[in-house]
C-alpha cells in the first residue's frame, strides 16, 4: 500500500506524505517516497518534484513504533532515501506546513529547496530521547544556520517558527496566506527554479564557518558535562558538531552514524525512550473506549482559596476556562486572589506572558463566600483542610447546589476518596484530583477512581488533565495513593539510616549524586516536617507492626519543621532556601542513639541507594500487584514527573527492570535478614515476574 498521494500538475510532480496522525518515517513510507522519487526522476515530462505532507503536518519524524525493530534498519533507510533525493538530477523542493521535525526535517534539509507555511513549526527534538539527530541534522544544520544557533537547537530539543527558521536562512520562501494555496505555492515555486535554471543546491555541500570552532565546542563540552553529567548525548552531539566543522561532509556522517548507533543502546536512551511511550500509556484505561461520553467544562469552581485552590486555580485559568473561588472568609479570598496576581505579574515581568493574556486570566477569576453561587459550575475542584468533618461539611453543601452531572473533584492527600464520595447521593459524580505543590508548576496530576466513580468523569478528568498540561495518571484509593504511598517508606527508610549512622547530608548527596533532584531530607524540610509527623502519629495507632524510627519525631519536637521555620534537617538563613547541615541537628541525632542505644555504623553510598531506592520499588510492586496502578510505567510517571525520579533511569520500575529483578530480590533477602523488617519481604509480583521470566515494565 503506498502511504503517498501522487500527482504530476504539469511538470511538477507533487509528492504528498500520508501516513497519520504524524506522517511518522516508518519502512512504508520510506518506500513509497523512494518509488514516487524513482518515477518522477524517470518521467521525461516532470522537470521538479514538491515534497509535502497530505495533512497539516509534513512529518513529524521517526516512525517511533519502528524502534528497536527490524523494519527501522530495512532499506532504504532514511539517510538513503535522503542521499537519494541530494542525488536527484531533477530539483525537489520540500513544503513544509504544520510540524516538521526529527527525522522529518533531515528529509527537508536533504532537498535542495525549502518552502515553509508560516504555520510550519521546526525542532529536532532527539536529545530528549537520549539521542541525536541520526540522518545528517548534525552534519546539515550548523551549515546553514550557523554553529552556536545549531548546538543550541540541538541539546535543548525545543520547536521555533517557521519565521524563524526562514530568518536563520533555512527556508528559502515563508507563505503566509491561507494553508489551502499553499501546494499551489510551492508548485509555483518549483516552476520558477527550473525557468531560472537554479542550481540543485545541497547543503552538504557549504561548510561551517566558525572560525575558533575548537575553543567553543570545547567550552560547550564542559559545559554540558558540569550541567547534565548522567546524560550522553549532548556530549556525543557536540563530537557530531566537531566533526562538521572539521571533517568533509562524509566522514561527520560517519562520525555521527557512530554516536547514534551507540546511544541507541545506552540505558540513558532506554529510559528516556521508555518514559516518552509511559507518557502516552497513561491516558489508555481499559474500560474506557473512543465512545466514552465526556463531559463539557465551561466553568470551574474551586472550593478553598490556600496554597493548594490557588495554584490549581491558575491551571484552568491559563487553559482559559473561567474559574470561581470560595472560602470561609473576605480575608481569605484576598489573599488567594493576590498570590495569583502575584505569580502572574512575575510571569508578565520575564515577558512569558503578555498584557493582554494577564488581563484575560484575571478577568476570568471571580470569588464568593456563598456556595449558591457555584450553582453553574461544571466541575468544583475542593482543596479545604485535610480534615474529614471539612471535607463532608463542604461535599454535603455542594451536593445540595451543584446542578445534576457536574463533577466533584477532591484534593485529598491522604483522605479515603470513597469516603468524601459517600457524604454526597451523587457518588458516581466523586473524583480524586490530586495536585502537587505548586499546582501551576508541577506536572504531575493523580487522578483518584473512586469505587463508584462513573467512566463518563473519569474519562472527563482525564482529558481535562491533558488541558491544563498535566501528565494525569489513574490511581485506586488507597493511603497516600501512588506516589506519596511509596514516599512513605523511602522516608522511612532514609530516617533509619541516619538513625543507624548517615547523617542527613550524607544520604541527600547519595541520592542526588545518584540522580534524584532532591534528597530525602532536603525534600522533607521543603514540604514540612511536620506533615509527615502527623501522619505518623495515625500509623502509630492503626498500623503499629510498621517499623519507624523515632528519630524524625524527635527532630520536630525540637520545633524543626524544616523552611517554613528556619530549620529541620538543616538550617536556613531568612528568606533563603539552601539547606545548610546543623551541629544542633547532629546533636539531637546523637543524643537519640545513645537514648535508645544504637551503635553508630558506617554506611555506604550503595546501602542507602539500595535501602532507599528498593523501598520504592517494593511498595510500587505491591500498589500494582493491588490494582491501584494501572499499569508499571504509570508508576514510573509520577515519580518523574511528581518526586524528581532522575529521567535516564525511568522510573523506580524501569530500574527494577534494568538491574534485574532476581538481584533485586536478592537484595530485598538481605535486608529482611538484616532488619528483620517485614517490610523487605519481596513483594510476591516480583517473586512470581522472577519465576517466569518477566519485567515489571
Ligand atoms: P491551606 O490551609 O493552604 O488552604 C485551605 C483553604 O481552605 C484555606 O484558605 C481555608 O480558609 C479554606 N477552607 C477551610 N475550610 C473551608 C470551608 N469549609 N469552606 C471553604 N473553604 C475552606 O491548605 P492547602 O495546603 O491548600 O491544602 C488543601 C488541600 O490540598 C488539603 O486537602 C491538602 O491535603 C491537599 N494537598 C496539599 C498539598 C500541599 O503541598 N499543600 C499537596 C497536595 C494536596
Amino acid at each position: 500500500m503506498s502511504l503517498t498521494q501522487s500527482t504530476v500538475n504539469q511538470s511538477v510532480q507533487i509528492i504528498k506524505l500520508s501516513y497519520p496522525p504524524v506522517n511518522g518515517l516508518g519502512l512504508a513510507l520510506r518506500r513509497s517516497i523512494f518509488k514516487d522519487v524513482q518515477e518522477a526522476i524517470a518521467n521525461p515530462l516532470v522537470k521538479a518534484i514538491v515534497l509535502t505532507g497530505a495533512n497539516s503536518v509534513f512529518s513529524g519524524g521517526a516512525d517511533i513504533k519502528e524502534f528497536g525493530k527490524s523494519e527501522s534498519s530495512t532499506e532504504p533507510l532514511l539517510t538513503t532515501l535522503i542521499d537519494f533525493l541530494e542525488r536527484s538530477s531533477k530539483p525537489v523542493i520540500a513544503a513544509i506546513q504544520g510540524a516538521c521535525m526529527g527525522g522529518g526535517f533531515e528529509l527537508a534539509m536533504g532537498c535542495h529547496y525549502r518552502v515553509a507555511h508560516a504555520d510550519a513549526i521546526f525542532a529536532l527534538p532527539e536529545i530528549k530521547l537520549g539521542l541525536l539527530p541520526g540522518a545528517g541534522g548534525t552534519q546539515k544544520l550548523p551549515r546553514v544556520i550557523g554553529l552556536e544557533r545549531a548546538l543550541n537547537f540541538m541539546t535543548q530539543g525545543d520547536s521555533v517558527k517557521a519565521a524563524q527558521m526562514s530568518e536563520w536562512g533555512m527556508v528559502d520562501e515563508l507563505f503566509t496566506k491561507g494553508l489551502d494555496q499553499f501546494t499551489e505555492f510551492a508548485e509555483q515555486f518549483a516552476k520558477e527554479v527550473v525557468a531560472q535554471n537554479k542550481p540543485l543546491a545541497r547543503i552538504r555541500d557549504l561548510s561551517v564557518d566558525y572560525p575558533n570552532y575548537q575553543a567553543y565546542l570545547d567550552f560547550a563540552k564542559n559545559t554540558v558535562k558540569a550541567s547534565a553529567p548522567n546524560y550522553p548525548a549532548p556530549v556525543a552531539l557536540i563530537e557530531c558538531v566537531l566533526a562538521a566543522c572539521s571533517q568533509p561532509y562524509l566522514e561527520g556522517m560517519k562520525v555521527e552514524r557512530e554516536h547514534f548507533l551507540e546511544l541507541m543502546t545506552t540505558p540513558q536512551s532506554k529510559a528516556m525512550r521508555y518514559a516518552f511511550t509511559a507518557e502516552r500509556a497513561c491516558s489508555k484505561i481499559p474500560d474506557i473506549t473512543e465512545d466514552t461520553q465526556l463531559k463539557e467544562i465551561k466553568k470551574l469552581g474551586v472550593i478553598g482559596s490556600g496554597t493548594m485552590g490557588g495554584g490549581i486555580a491558575m491551571n484552568f485559568l491559563n487553559a482559559g476556562i473561567p474559574v470561581i473561588m470560595l472560602d470561609t472568609t473576605q480575608e481569605s479570598l484576598d489573599r488567594g486572589v493576590a498570590t495569583i496576581r502575584k505569580n502572574y505579574e512575575n510571569t508578565l515581568a520575564k515577558g512569558k506572558l503578555s498584557k493582554d493574556q494577564y488581563d484575560k486570566r484575571m478577568a476570568s477569576l471571580s470569588t464568593t463566600l456563598s456556595f449558591e453561587d457555584l450553582k453553574d459550575v461544571d466541575m468544583v475542584v475542593e482543596a479545604v483542610f485535610e480534615e474529614m468533618q471539612v471535607k463532608e461539611s463542604v461535599f454535603k453543601k455542594l451536593d445540595a447546589v451543584l446542578k445534576p452531572g457536574a463533577i466533584l473533584a477532591t484534593n485529598t492527600s491522604t483522605l479515603d476518596v470513597d469516603v468524601i464520595a459517600s457524604f454526597t447521593k451523587r457518588p458516581q459524580d466523586v473524583i480524586g484530583t490530586h495536585f502537587f505543590s505548586p499546582a501551576n508548576v508541577m506536572k504531575l496530576l493523580e487522578v483518584v477512581r473512586g469505587k463508584k466513580t462513573s467512566r463518563e468523569v473519569l474519562a472527563t478528568v482525564m482529558k481535562l488533565g491533558k488541558k491544563i498540561k498535566k501528565t494525569a495518571v489513574v490511581s485506586g484509593v488507597c493511603d497516600g495513593f501512588i506516589g506519596n504511598r511509596m514516599l512513605e517508606h523511602y522516608i522511612r527508610m532514609s530516617v533509619q539510616l541516619v538513625e543507624q549512622g548517615a547523617t542527613p547530608q550524607q544520604v541527600d548527596q547519595a541520592l542526588e549524586k545518584w540522580g534524584m533532584v532532591m534528597g530525602p531530607f532536603r525534600m522533607s524540610d521543603l514540604a514540612g516536617n511536620d506533615i509527615g509527623w502527623a501522619i505518623r502519629k495515625r500509623r502509630y495507632v492503626e498500623k503499629p507492626s510498621v517499623i519507624y524510627s523515632k528519630l524524625a519525631d524527635a527532630i520536630c519536637e525540637a520545633g524543626r519543621y524544616g523552611q517554613k521555620t528556619g530549620k529541620g534537617w538543616y538550617r536556613y538563613e531568612a528568606g533563603q532556601r539552601k539547606a545548610i547541615p546543623d551541629p544542633q541537628v547532629q546533636t539531637i541525632i546523637e543524643q537519640f542513639r545513645a537514648d535508645h542505644n544504637v551503635q553508630a555504623v558506617k554506611i555506604s553510598e550503595q546501602e542507602i541507594i539500595e535501602r532507599t531506592i528498593y523501598a520504592l520499588i517494593n511498595e510500587g510492586a505491591r500498589i500494582l500487584e493491588e490494582g491501584i496502578a494501572l499499569r508499571a510505567s504509570d508508576i514510573d510517571m509520577v515519580y518523574l514527573t511528581g518526586y524528581g525520579f532522575p529521567l535516564f533511569r525511568g522510573g523506580p520500575m524501569k530500574y527494577a527492570d534494568q538491574i534485574g529483578l532476581f538481584n533485586v530480590a536478592a537484595v530485598m533477602g538481605s535486608l529482611l535478614a538484616q532488619t528483620k523488617d517485614s517490610f523487605w519481604s519481596p513483594a510476591p509480583l516480583i517473586l512470581k515476574a522472577i519465576e517466569e521470566g518477566k519485567s515489571l515494565t
